[in-house]
């Protein structure tokens, strides 16, 4: 069994973050279980809106892989067609040794979450949680 490692050594809980964590984990933990691969990875991914509201989605891959759903997206959506247009804070966990959510998620995140939006991974339950702001992973991204 691996053990838990820290990804981003300068990874960080800001103030006002870590309350949210416990909820988004585990509820990031459980969605993961509905993942739907063809590959080797499950991902699953909660997120909190601006109302306090909490969103999850797994990843959801079809046999044409072009056509694969992150889990982030699935999230997102979720959170769009139940009516809400912000998040605050997004928290994926996939046991891998190295992630971040990718640069289409990144788009979309931004494109919800702008570039104070929380971005925290965790590669197994309970290990250390990676916690970013969306701009510290991309401060370049345009605006
Ligand atoms: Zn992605």
């Amino acid at each position: 069994m691996e053990t838990c490692w820290v990804i981003c050594p300068g990874g960080k809980l800001g103030d006002g973050v870590s309350s949210s964590n416990v909820a988004l984990e585990s509820a990031a933990w459980a969605v993961r279980e509905n993942a739907r691969i063809l590959g080797s990875t499950s991902v699953g991914c909660a997120l909190m809106t601006s109302t306090g509201d909490v969103f999850t989605g797994c990843n959801v891959e079809h046999q044409y892989r072009s056509h694969d759903i992150h889990a982030e997206t699935n999230a997102i959506s979720t959170m769009v067609a139940a009516g809400h247009r912000s998040l605050v804070a997004i928290f994926v966990v996939a046991e891998r040794s190295r992630f971040t959510p990718c640069g289409s998620c990144m788009d979309w995140i931004f494109e919800f979450g702008g570039p104070d939006c929380t971005v925290s991974w965790q590669r197994c339950p309970g290990g250390q949680i990676s916690s970013f702001k969306a701009s510290e992973l991309m401060p370049y991204y345009p605006r």
